[in-house]
């Protein structure tokens, strides 16, 4: 159990700050029967013609009862980088205030906290790649507004142990996001149900990854109401378009065809986690509950070229941190990876 004074962390500027209050908020547009022109639209309908919803009532409703959580403790961002921008321009003091991240992790939290001129203090995880949770204490001071914990990891693609984050959680008297953008492809239930335990708990999720709409730009941000509330009043009004609002909803009343998928990417990675078991260039594959596999080989940057010529593209993580000579590795579809292990067993030669 953990219960922090949230408002003590929010910067003074975002406390005392009275949001835009857009014609769309002010008024919502769901009753077909009202005459509107509050907002300068084009009245002739084309679907689009409206401003969309500010707060997605639709399309939060139909999470809420997909997750088993109230709508109060959802706020939808143009992609999850949206929301960690969010997060940091509510919390940190540009130049005084800090964030701890655990790399090797997703690069945009690093991104975000320059582009907030806020310092980044980063703790290396372990050898397992695991959560170091003693340079984290020691590492962690007043200034300290935030820590970001990527679980499935980027990109190692393991889980944090749980007892790991629980400690985080329990002894940080600032925000833990817990960035869940691969946990359809895990075991794993999600943080999003030890809310209402942990006071400082954000969890993130996406539509990019599992769900395929990585083109839609839409990200998932589940905490406690007041919390939301402070990124409801900072957000730009209308963050999420209608259209993607619409295709959202789509995909939410279509959840069989994703499941499919899902266990089709689980048996691609398990017979690509085979094949290159079979592979003397490499030198070690990292457990994955993920959609993507993260190898070490014996060669990166000669592997990736000759990957390249073969005209498939993976990502090459030689240059972070504990990551020399690694290659991550997306699980494509059944003939994707058909198609990458033949190109690999033609490298061997
Ligand atoms: C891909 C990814 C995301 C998704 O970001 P979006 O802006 O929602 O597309 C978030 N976190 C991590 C760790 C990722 O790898």
């Amino acid at each position: 159990m953990k219960n922090l004074e949230i408002l003590n962390l929010v910067r003074e500027n975002i406390k005392t700050l009275k949001p835009y209050s857009s014609a769309r908020s002010e008024f919502s547009g769901l009753d077909k029967e009202l005459i509107f022109l509050d907002a300068n639209e084009n009245p002739f309908e084309n679907s689009i013609n409206r401003y969309p919803d500010s707060y997605q009532f639709q399309l939060k409703s139909k999470l809420s009862n997909l997750k088993e959580i109230s709508i109060e403790n959802i706020f939808l961002g143009n992609g999850s980088d949206e929301i960690i921008d969010l997060i940091i321009r509510a919390f940190c003091e540009p130049k005084s205030d800090r964030i701890i991240t655990l790399p090797p992790t997703y690069g945009m939290y690093d991104v975000l906290a320059k582009i907030n001129d806020v310092e980044n203090v980063k703790v290396l995880l372990d050898r397992e790649f695991q959560i170091d949770t003693f340079e984290i204490l020691e590492k962690m001071s007043k200034q300290t507004k935030l820590i970001f914990i990527c679980s499935p990891n980027n990109p190692t693609g393991n889980l944090m142990d749980k007892e790991d984050v629980k400690f985080v959680l329990e002894n940080f008297n600032g925000l833990v996001i817990i960035d869940e953008a691969y946990i359809d492809f895990s075991m794993s239930d999600s943080w999003i149900k030890e809310i209402d335990n942990y006071t400082n708990l954000i969890v993130l999720q996406t539509f990019s990854k599992a769900y395929g709409m990585a083109g839609i730009r839409l990200g998932v941000c589940y905490s406690n109401k007041q919390i939301i509330e402070i990124l409801n009043k900072i957000k730009p009004p209308y963050n999420i378009n209608q259209l993607s609002q619409n295709k959202a909803i789509d995909v939410l009343e279509n959840l069989d065809k994703i499941k499919k998928q899902l266990i089709d990417i689980k048996i691609s990675r398990e017979i690509l986690l085979q094949e290159l078991k079979t592979l003397k260039f490499v030198k070690k594959i990292y457990p994955s509950d993920s959609n993507f596999v993260l190898i070490k080989v014996d060669d990166a940057n000669k592997r990736y070229k000759q990957l390249i010529d073969n005209r498939v593209v993976v990502r090459n993580r030689n240059t972070e941190p504990l990551c020399t000579n690694c290659l991550r590795i997306t699980i494509g579809t059944g003939i994707e990876m058909e198609k990458l292990v033949r190109i690999f067993k033609e490298m061997e030669i």
